[in-house]
């Protein structure tokens, strides 16, 4: 089936099976279960997108294998004017949704394997490229969902793979045959997994001669024999279970992505999904490839989001008779200063992008580590702002129940009314939103997706090439760059 529209994603979801479980039960329809309906919307949003004139320029791509029109979710990056414009669809989605539209972890997996895999090739005289390049054309042809499964367990973190005292806390290999193998573990944090069509399985980390079952890259059907998902909770699910569409802040879209757990139960793979089998050496470049390309999303989703957040809190200002305070003007000034500076570093990644010798591209990889770090900085500023400007009522406002309630209702009507002529569902509707947007899931997203802070300032430190800085210094200084030391007998 080729998805060409939100509504042909929803029927295609119908037609997969795979194994769900949250609170405790199965959900059989994500389409249509309020737990995940909300983040299925929003990955309906990439789809929608390319149906609309204004956006299709950004949504949709020609593959460089075909040269048939495909969404730019499973293009091959080949040049800048391609990251760019990813970049600029990141930003409108965000925008559009309030939230995380999921579908860049497949986008990025596939842009991470595609490059490795032809070095692998190059080097070993392998046949990944080949394999990867059939299965690829298959998802851009049918416009499948795919979820770039990344994060393993980790268990003893003091330990590696080799090491763990269980051996299943980094997916592996347990089994080989002639026609495949067959997959253990599990991948934790894996955004829009139950509402995807493939998994593409790749290793959490570089790996050493010692874990070759762990240096494994391929794709499974999500409902393929063996795998089951647990649906992880969110911030205030409870209210979004119950469909409130006053307190839940953003009823048609989740809070974010919609994240599970997939455990992988000796599943099988057959040789054709296998794209790396062993070969360590290449894993680092996967995973650092895979979060590079991510943590410079991570600067235009954001955007959007903040977009948003900024655009919510002057309306509830304007409603609350604060907006043209000094005070406010300046502290909205200073979001808007640091949305756009985010947004800044997301470009840069991309303005200063390279082909790899695979063709495909990548993004700079120092400025990815820097975006995603001022995620994690300026999301959260952004959100203490946005806090500050809408004052105590975002958590403390009564309940929709007693909005609605014939008791109390006029009450609440009454005493959250504030500037003449607007409507107290409207103003308790946007403080809902910010409350949504600057709650425990949202902003710890943030901080956490596409890798943790401190992974970024391992990376920052490793490639800000500190030699090359000091002998700017010393020519400026007038120092030798070889210069003279003072002996110890000297002294
Ligand atoms: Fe895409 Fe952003 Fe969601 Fe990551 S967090 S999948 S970059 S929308």
């Amino acid at each position: 089936m080729q998805i060409r529209t939100a509504s042909d994603y929803l029927t295609s979801l119908k037609q997969v099976k795979p194994t769900i479980f949250y609170k405790g039960k199965r959900i059989t329809d994500v389409t249509r279960h309020p737990a995940t309906a909300p983040h299925v919307r929003s990955a309906a949003m990439t789809y929608s997108l390319a149906n609309m004139d204004q956006y299709r320029d950004l949504a949709a791509a020609t593959s460089h294998l075909t040269g048939h029109t495909i969404s730019r979710f499973t293009h091959v990056h080949q040049g800048v004017e391609d990251l760019i414009k990813k970049v600029k669809l990141l930003r409108v989605l965000g925008q559009k949704t309030g939230s995380c539209f999921q579908r860049c972890v497949g986008l990025d997996g596939i842009n991470a394997v595609y490059t490795v895999a032809y070095e692998v090739d190059q080097k070993l005289g392998t046949n990944y490229l080949e394999r990867f390049k059939k299965w690829l054309i298959r998802i851009q042809d049918e416009n499948k969902m795919v979820v770039g499964a990344m994060t393993d367990p980790k268990g003893d973190r003091s330990k590696g793979p080799a090491d763990q005292h269980d051996p299943d806390q980094y997916l592996r290999v347990v089994k080989r045959t002639d026609e495949g193998v067959f997959i253990r573990g599990a991948k934790l944090h894996m955004t829009g997994a139950v509402n995807s069509h493939e998994i593409l399985v790749m290793p959490t980390t570089a790996l050493d001669k010692r874990s070759t079952d762990y240096a494994i890259v391929c794709a499974i059907p999500i409902d393929a024999p063996g795998i089951t998902m647990i649906f992880g909770r969110q911030a205030n699910d409870d209210r979004r279970d119950r469909m409130e569409q006053i307190d839940t802040g953003k009823p048609r879209f989740g809070v974010v992505g919609g994240e599970a757990v997939i455990v992988f139960e000796d599943v099988f793979v057959p040789n054709k999904c296998i794209f790396l089998n062993g070969e360590t050496e290449f894993t680092g470049s996967i995973v650092y490839r895979f979060a590079s390309h991510h943590r410079a999303n991570y600067g235009a989703c954001k955007t959007g989001l903040m977009d948003v957040l900024t655009g919510a809190v002057s309306y509830l200002a304007q409603m609350q008779g604060t907006s043209t305070a000094s005070h406010i003007k300046e502290k909205v000034t200073e979001m808007i200063h640091l949305s756009e500076t985010l947004y800044c570093s997301s470009i840069a990644t991309s303005a200063e992008g390279w082909q790899t010798p695979s063709g495909g591209y990548m993004v700079d990889t120092m400025l990815a580590n820097v975006c995603k770090q001022n995620v994690t900085r300026f999301h959260f500023e952004v959100a203490r702002l946005a806090l500050d400007i809408a004052g105590g009522l975002i958590a403390t406002l009564p309940s929709e129940q007693d909005l609605k309630s014939e008791d109390v209702g006029h009450l609440v009507r009454k005493y959250f009314s504030g500037v003449k002529g607007i409507l107290v569902e409207d103003r308790i509707k946007i403080a809902r939103l910010i409350e949504a947007m600057t709650g425990g899931t949202a902003l710890v997203e943030s901080m956490h997706g596409a890798g943790s802070p401190q992974a970024q300032r391992v990376m920052i430190f490793r490639e800000g090439n500190l030699n090359q800085k000091i002998k700017l210094a010393k020519a400026l200084a007038g120092i030798p760059l070889k210069e003279k030391r003072v002996s110890k007998q000297s002294n």
